[in-house]
């Protein structure tokens, strides 16, 4: 039986012969579309085999199958989606997007030769770290400052400089994990740093750190719990306080930070989170944290703090295997620019401009949407409603922020077929499903994203 259907499959030859591939090679090469017929022809051959298909396999079927294959060959798996989710910092989704500073400056040291290692003034090698280190002391006021690939690399790379072989003190109410199983007990024993957990989970004191000193102490640690929170009985060791102890006895303190806030939100009605600057100006000796979290960046992780450290930091040959890219450090530095003024920062970078809209924004942004999608009313009803977004990337757990969703609903479609022909889309549309309903939060709609719900509803309605 088997064996007979796979006789009767459609040769190659004949294939590359049917008048729908012959269609393809018009603006395809030979090549690849042999390579995609024979691919459709394997498809088949296991189908008939693992007895998936039971029928006769036409040439129309196999070619179809040739044409989607070269349909998904020529499509990038990495691409533009519509964060209709309203989480800003989505960690699956890029996590933070960049302002337009920054991708043009990408743009412009893609297309052209560069000064990425070379000192214009001077005319011989320069090193690409000097392009952003005097603007990151400046808008943090540290002495000294380093970017290496992501801030999971900091932190492993400062432990790796300053504490090789002996003790960092850390509480055992910051041993966290950060998505993706980022731990920091596992980082740290890579970094060749042996931990030392002082106090509990929830309450650590000044003398946990003090009673755990020893000749062998590398590092005082102190992690940002930026993905949780402790609430209750609690009790942590304020900076400034290690800071004093650490200077006693000549430990450096070293800050994770995670989220790298740079500018205060609390005054546009965020919760507060503590910034950079002030992590510096308590004395931290060094501070890691994302560029891709709060402070609207590319993904680099930055470490900054005292001079003394910042050097030996840069010397150690870890640094060469983690340094970032040029692509990297243009958008970085297009996105550092807009520190200079804040009101600038918080206008021009998506991320700081998501998180501060205001109700009337995100309402009229609801009202748009709305109205655009109005004219599919007999497939698809859709109201507004009020309801929360989150920060995301691990940053202000505990902050809900009012937003504006559009709620969507079908008498022909399930809420599950229209989150799922959304998400399949061609540009794919990530919305949340909720009590019988799909919804779109408007907070991280952008201007062009309007048109793509438009269109993919539209043709989902097509197709009923
Ligand atoms: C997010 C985070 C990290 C990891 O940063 P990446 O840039 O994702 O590598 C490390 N520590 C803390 C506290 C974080 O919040």
């Amino acid at each position: 039986m088997n064996n007979e259907l796979l006789r009767t499959l459609t040769k190659v030859d004949e294939m590359m012969n049917h008048t729908d591939i012959v269609t393809l090679l018009r603006n395809n090469s030979r090549k690849l579309v042999l390579d995609c017929v024979r691919e459709a022809i394997n498809y088949y051959r296991n189908a008939i085999l693992e007895e998936k298909v039971k029928e006769n396999v036409s040439i129309k079927t196999i070619s179809n199958k040739t044409i989607e294959i070269l349909e998904r060959k020529k499509t990038l798996n990495l691409k533009r989606v519509v964060n209709g989710a309203g989480i800003v910092i989505h960690t699956n989704l890029g996590r933070s997007i960049l302002s337009n500073n920054a991708i043009e400056n990408m743009i412009n040291v893609s297309k052209y030769y560069n000064n990425l290692e070379y000192d214009l003034e001077k005319g011989k090698r320069g090193s690409r770290y000097a392009h952003i280190e005097e603007l990151i002391k400046s808008i943090t006021g540290a002495e000294g400052a380093l970017v290496v690939n992501n801030n999971a690399a900091a932190v492993l790379l400062v432990l790796n400089t300053l504490c090789e072989g002996k003790e960092a003190v850390v509480s055992r109410g910051q041993l966290v994990e950060i998505g993706g199983s980022f731990r920091i007990p596992e980082v740290m024993k890579f970094s060749g740093a042996k931990l030392v957990e002082v106090g509990t989970t929830n309450r650590t004191h000044l003398y946990d750190y003090r009673d755990n000193i020893s000749e062998n102490t590398g590092v005082f640690l102190k992690v940002h719990t930026s993905n949780f929170k402790i609430l209750g009985f609690t009790e942590d060791v304020k900076l400034e306080d290690l800071v004093v102890l650490g200077g006693k006895n000549n430990i450096p303190v070293v800050e994770d930070i995670g989220s790298g806030v740079l500018v205060d939100l609390s005054k546009y009605g965020l919760s507060y989170e503590p910034t950079v600057q002030e992590s510096i100006k308590k004395g931290a000796d060094i501070v890691t944290f994302s560029g891709d979290k709060m402070l609207g960046g590319p993904q680099v992780g930055f470490i900054i703090g005292k001079k003394e450290y910042i050097d030996k930091i840069k010397k150690n040959q870890l640094t060469r295997a983690l340094r970032v890219d040029k692509f990297t450090l243009a958008a970085l530095e297009g996105t550092l620019r807009h520190y200079l003024d804040e009101e600038e920062a918080v206008k021009h970078i998506p991320t700081l401009n998501m998180m501060i809209l205001t109700e009337e924004e995100l309402k009229r942004k609801a009202k748009r949407l709305k109205r655009k999608l109005s004219s599919l009313k007999n497939i698809f009803s859709v109201s507004i409603k009020e309801d929360n977004s989150m920060v995301g990337g691990g940053s202000m757990p505990a902050t809900c922020m009012k937003t504006y969703v559009i709620n969507i609903n079908s008498s022909i479609f399930s809420e599950k077929q229209i989150e799922e022909g959304f998400r399949k889309y061609k540009i794919p549309i990530i919305t949340r499903v909720y009590s019988g309903s799909v919804l779109i939060d408007v907070r991280t709609l952008l201007e062009e994203d309007y048109n793509v719900i438009y269109d993919a509803l539209k043709e989902m309605g097509e197709r009923a």
